[in-house]
């Protein structure tokens, strides 16, 4: 049976290329039956934090990535790497070593220099019995000495048989002197001993793969199936960074987008389920799944591709699974700060007047209501941001350009009898809303976009959106005389 894992380190948020990987992994478990283990690396104790681990889960949990063990956490481990290292020392092939980072500093410079790998020498063994006696009251680390001569090898499932000189391999360290073991040696004992299958990581571990068949050698253990895939990259093709825009899960989950959305979308990134089908579902993507569809070459993130993805998924949701998408979206805890566009098309939001209030400038209190803004808004939402915030409150200001454009002296008188006439309406349908505007457009003898933008303007603000005659209706009677009288208002006399 297969069995694979994610194992982030909590020391920060969860990033779309661990996100990419997790996925991959859930993929191929959900896929053949195997089973999703969940292992959070935190031995870097000085990095990692308790609330970034519960950031992790989370992020895993919202985007429906279920695990079958854990979250088994390293730190629980500890007692266990120090008796495998204590076997391995047996070995001979790695020692204690007592050397400081200041002792090595000399000796990993001179090797830069002549660009060859880090050798410690133990220059331990050579001092002095009284010298040796001081040396060794210091904390030791655990250090694996690699040979000179030789190489190591492995089989990649997408690169191939990788291999590598061993004196280009440095001396490294298993256990670190204050008895937390390193990622490298912590990786393999755990791999090995939660029987993990398969390990599908991104490309940047495969200088670790070497280290850890050096170690699953030295063991006489058998190393599992190694897949490493190429790194989500950015529009400039550089490795996405926070320099790209967002990088963290939740901060995808803040800006609107669908748990379903980013997973179908990373799930892009270097894996195609063959054709040109782009939009899948979580069930669709489990049973396409397969290792031997992951691609070779990088993968660019490209945001607008999310946002239009997106737009597909919400569109594919109910009216009424929207609508509780959209109120759990309102009731989200903590958000985080955003840069770039979305960040404005969320201030839409958070500069209205309720902006204390966040969740009403996307809903009322009235379903019936939400569910036909909801009818109206789905076929353009391409974030669950874009519930427009002037369904729930009012206007407060107008946009620059159409204000000076529509809403005028002209304007005014055209709104005045907008409202007389629209007031006057029994059935305030979009059939009759449509047939007044014409009426009046054909008394005035103008273009009907004369009333249609000014009107636009009053109701929302701006000068695009939805179908005007449908905003009218969804807004009713009541909101639309107190918004055109406000807007008369607001146009100063001449
Ligand atoms: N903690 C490592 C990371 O977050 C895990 C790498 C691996 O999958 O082995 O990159």
């Amino acid at each position: 049976m297969i069995k694979v894992r994610i194992a982030p380190s909590p020391t920060g948020y969860l990033h779309v290329g661990t996100a990419r990987t997790a996925i991959f992994n859930w993929l191929l478990a959900r896929n053949q039956k195997g089973k999703f283990v969940l292992r959070i690396e935190d031995t870097d104790i000085k990095r990692s934090s308790q609330e970034m681990t519960q950031s992790i889960i989370d992020s895993l949990k919202w985007m429906g990535l279920n695990w079958d063990e854990g979250p088994i956490l390293q730190c629980d481990r500890l007692e266990n790497y120090k008796k495998n290292a204590e076997a391995l020392i047996k070995t001979k092939l790695c020692d204690f070593c007592y050397c400081t980072e200041e002792d090595l500093k000399p000796r990993k410079q001179a090797a830069l220099a002549e660009k060859k790998s880090w050798k410690c020498n133990r220059p331990c063994l050579s001092l002095p019995s009284d010298e040796r006696q001081k040396w060794i009251m210091r904390p030791a680390a655990v250090r694996f000495f690699t040979e000179s001569d030789g190489k190591v090898s492995f089989m990649d499932k997408l690169h191939g048989e990788l291999t590598k000189d061993l004196h280009d391999i440095e001396d490294f360290v298993l256990m670190k002197s204050d008895g937390t073991p390193s990622y490298n040696f912590a990786c393999v004992v755990d791999d090995h001993e939660m029987g993990i299958t398969h390990i599908l990581r991104g490309e940047d571990h495969i200088s670790n793969t070497f280290k850890q068949i050096i170690i699953y050698k030295a063991f006489g253990w058998e190393p599992p199936v190694f897949i490493h895939v190429p790194m989500i990259l950015g529009a400039d093709r550089s490795k996405l960074s926070k320099r790209h825009g967002a990088v963290s899960v939740l901060e995808y989950r803040d800006k609107g987008i669908l748990p379903e959305t980013l997973v179908n979308f990373l799930a892009l990134l270097g894996w195609s389920p063959g054709g040109d089908r782009e939009v899948l579902s979580m069930e669709e993507l489990i049973s396409e799944f397969s290792l031997d569809k992951l691609g070779v070459t990088g993968s660019i993130f490209d945001y607008q591709k999310l946002e239009w993805m997106n737009g597909e998924h919400i569109n594919r949701l109910s009216d009424d699974e929207l609508l509780e998408r959209i109120k759990n979206f309102s009731k989200l805890p903590t958000r985080i700060l955003y840069s770039g566009e979305s960040e404005l098309r969320f201030n839409n939001h958070i500069n209205s007047p309720a902006s204390q209030d966040f969740s009403s400038t996307l809903l009322s209190e009235d379903d019936e209501y939400n569910k036909k803004v909801i009818a109206l808004l789905k076929p353009r939402m391409k974030t669950l941001l874009d519930m427009e915030s002037y369904f729930f409150v009012e206007p407060t200001e107008y946009d620059e350009k159409g204000a000076g454009k529509y809403l005028t002296q002209e304007g005014k008188q055209r709104l005045e009898l907008l409202k007389t006439r629209l007031s006057e309406l029994t059935e305030f349908s979009v059939e009759n809303i449509e047939a007044v505007i014409r009426a009046i457009a054909g008394e005035l003898g103008i273009g009907a976009g004369l009333l249609i933008h000014p009107l636009r303007l009053a109701l929302t603000g701006k000068t695009v959106g939805p179908s005007l005659f449908h905003l009218v209706e969804v807004l009713g009677k009541e909101r639309v005389m107190q918004r055109i009288e406000k807007t008369m208002e607001w146009i100063k006399p001449s």
